[in-house]
């Protein structure tokens, strides 16, 4: 449901969530309980949160701070721990 902006005469503003069918042009403030008429505001558009905006977000941190690797990998950790467990891949050539 969409969040609606309100402002009463005495200067309060709250917000309040309706459907957009159900949306009334005033109601009581929840502050002073005057009548708030709704109030003209822009979209509250946001992609935070979104998988796009972590994709973006990860994209420019690694321009400014990118991951670097100090030190190898100890010798042979990489042969100890399976990458795979389907038996079938173990038939397949080894590099
Ligand atoms: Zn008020």
């Amino acid at each position: 449901m969409p969040n609606y902006s309100f402002r009463c005469a005495e200067g309060c503003a709250f917000d309040a969530m309706y459907s957009m069918s159900e949306v009334p042009r005033q109601t009581a403030c929840t502050k002073c309980g005057a009548t708030a008429t709704r109030a003209i505001t822009a979209p509250h558009l946001s992609a935070a949160g979104s998988s796009a905006y972590g994709l973006l977000e990860r994209s420019s941190r690694s321009a400014h701070d990118p991951q670097t690797v100090d030190r190898l990998p100890a010798r042979g950790a990489a042969s100890r721990q399976p990458v795979t467990r389907n038996p079938l891949h173990a038939k397949l050539p080894k590099p």
